[in-house]
C-alpha cells in the first residue's frame, strides 16, 4: 500500500507570492511612492513589506489581498516552483499524493479547478475554508494521520498534525517560518532526493 503524502499548495507547490506581486505591480504602478514588489523579499503574510501601498492607501488591506487570491488574474499568472509539477508526477508513482490547502470562500473553487487542470495526477484535495484569511486558520488539526508524510511552508500547519515525517518547505526566510527545528527542504529537487531515493 502506498504511503500518504500530503502537500500544501500556496508557497509550497506554486509561487503564490510572485503572482500577488504581479497584480500589485500592475495596479499600483502609477501611484506616488510605488516601488515594484519583489517576491523574493516577501516575508510577511499580509505583504506589508513588499506591497506597502495596499496598506497605506486601502481601508481594508487584508480584504484586498484576499481579493487578489480569489481573482482570475492570480490563477492566470500562477507558476509552479521549479520542477514541482514533474516531481509531483514522479511522486505519484510511489505515494498517494493529497493536496491539503487553506482557501478563502472566493478562491476555493478556482483553486480546485486550477489543480484539476495543472496537476491532473492528484486525485485527492483537502480544502479548508479559512474565512479569517490569515493563511492557516485552525491549521490542519489532526487530520493528517500517523504514518503520513506532510510538506508545508507554515510551521503552524506542520505542528498541528500527527504526520510521522514533516518537512518545512523553506524557500526563503519569512517572519512566520522560524518556529521549526525539524527537517527543511528548500526546493523540489531536494524533495525528489529525499522521497524518491
Ligand atoms: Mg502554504
Amino acid at each position: 500500500m502506498k504511503t500518504d503524502l500530503y502537500i500544501d499548495f500556496d508557497s509550497t507547490i506554486v509561487n503564490s507570492d510572485k503572482s500577488i506581486c504581479k497584480i500589485y505591480n500592475n495596479d499600483y504602478k502609477d501611484y506616488d511612492g510605488f516601488v515594484p514588489a519583489d517576491w523574493t523579499k516577501h516575508s510577511n503574510w499580509s505583504y506589508k513589506n513588499i506591497c506597502p501601498l495596499i496598506h497605506e492607501l486601502e481601508d481594508d488591506p487584508i480584504q484586498i489581498i484576499q481579493d487578489y487570491y480569489g481573482s482570475e488574474r492570480f490563477f492566470n499568472q500562477l507558476e509552479f516552483y521549479d520542477n514541482a509539477q514533474e516531481i509531483i508526477t514522479k511522486l505519484k508513482e510511489k505515494y498517494n499524493v493529497i493536496i491539503c490547502t487553506s482557501a478563502f470562500p472566493k478562491n476555493a473553487s478556482k483553486k480546485v479547478l486550477w489543480i484539476e487542470e495543472h496537476l491532473t495526477m492528484v486525485d485527492e484535495i483537502i480544502t479548508i475554508i479559512n474565512k479569517s484569511g490569515n493563511g492557516y486558520g485552525k491549521s490542519r488539526v489532526a487530520m493528517i494521520e500517523d504514518g503520513a508524510i506532510f510538506i508545508d511552508d507554515h510551521p503552524k500547519n506542520l505542528h498541528s498534525t500527527k504526520a510521522t515525517h514533516k518537512y518545512l518547505y523553506k524557500f526563503k526566510e519569512t517572519d512566520f517560518n522560524g518556529d521549526w527545528d525539524g527537517p527543511v527542504v528548500a526546493n523540489w529537487k531536494e524533495i525528489e532526493r529525499i522521497l524518491l531515493k
